[in-house]
């Protein structure tokens, strides 16, 4: 099946191999220096770690003493692993400064869920006020609203211009054979599970590392809010995927189907940015199944982060035993 009748057969860097590869390779890599137009994506740049309490004390908005009480108690369960300083300051720290809007919410969340800006406008305003300088909270509420936010999106136009690209280049080999499409399905099958993995073992790492810490705050905010993964993230990110697609494509002199895998690739990265925005947003109506997907979500979110860790394809979680029953009470994970 994966023989080939026309196209050279020979392990050779052709030039119009090298030529694909310059072409695959110059696409991902320079949009890596799309410019930092959001404040989110500068600041994330010079991340710095909050290593004084103190702030948190100055927190004025209207919390409970109760609550508050809770939060420290709280607090010294979280860091009973490690009594370091340095790792406790790691644990707590917020985005840079919003240490104040971001102990707010924590404290909130103490109390009650948290889906709305709204609520924590109503009990921190100052703080809620912060929070907008950094967040997007116009949640498109219509599926109008929602395909025009989500295509406004830097990601979401990258991710159109590499599929389209990879396509163009994937058609430039030749007909479609038995091997794309071989190639297409394992990808968008290892995708689906690579999505647990990722989230499961790297956002919610039992080390402290960058993404990690990016992921709590996503965890922090109201669960309502514009969210698509940084064009800085996602670029590097399908920098890596083509380099090596295009790699192993001319190593086995076998470069389309590695381009339909990358271009498949490229596509469930989209899917899946489009779902994780949608989740976050009270869009109606949604088809049966993207609301179950939402659904899924929230309960991550909303009941316990260790499961219901799948986007697209919520039945993965059923597979790997992190979609249990919420009559019950949950064990830990982790
Ligand atoms: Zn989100
Ligand atoms: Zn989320
Ligand atoms: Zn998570």
């Amino acid at each position: 099946a994966m023989t080939r009748t026309a196209a050279p057969t020979s392990r050779t860097l052709t030039p119009f191999r090298l030529m694909m590869v310059l072409f695959v390779s110059a696409i991902h890599l320079g949009s890596c220096y799309v410019p930092a137009s959001q404040p989110y994506v500068s600041s994330l740049s010079n991340l710095q770690m909050h290593r004084s309490q103190r702030t948190a004390d100055r927190v004025s908005c209207k919390i409970s003493a109760g609550a508050a009480a809770e939060s420290t108690a709280r607090g010294a369960d979280n860091v009973l692993a490690t009594s370091d300083a340095w790792t406790q300051a790691l644990e707590r720290s917020s985005p840079p400064g919003l240490h104040e809007a971001y102990t707010a919410l924590r404290r909130y969340r103490l109390s009650k869920p948290l889906l709305y800006l709204r609520q924590f406008s109503a009990a921190c305003p100052k703080e809620a006020a912060a929070l907008c300088s950094w967040v997007d909270f116009s949640v498109p509420r219509t599926v109008r609203e929602a395909v025009n936010c989500f295509c406004s999106q830097q990601t979401t136009q990258f991710i159109g211009a590499v599929l389209v690209l990879t396509f163009i280049s994937r058609l430039a080999l030749g007909p479609f054979r038995l091997a794309d499409s071989l190639a297409a399905g394992l990808t968008a099958v290892a995708w689906c599970f690579q999505e647990w993995l990722i989230h499961d073992k790297l956002l919610h790492s039992p080390w402290n590392w960058f993404g990690r810490t990016v992921h709590r705050w996503h965890h922090e905010l109201p669960y309502y809010h514009v969210c698509v993964d940084q064009v800085q993230i996602a670029a590097p990110w399908f920098a890596v995927a083509a380099t090596l697609a295009v790699t192993a494509g001319l190593a086995t002199a076998h470069l389309a189907p590695f381009l339909s895998a990358l271009a498949t690739y490229s596509a469930c990265g989209g899917v899946y940015e489009a779902c994780h925005f949608l989740a976050h947003t009270p869009v109606r109506p949604l088809p049966r199944e993207l609301g179950r997907m939402r659904a899924h979500h929230m309960k991550h979110h909303l009941i316990n982060d260790e499961y219901w860790l799948a986007f697209t394809v919520p039945g993965i979680d059923t597979l790997l035993g992190t979609s249990p029953s919420t009559k019950s009470p949950l064990r830990s994970r982790r």
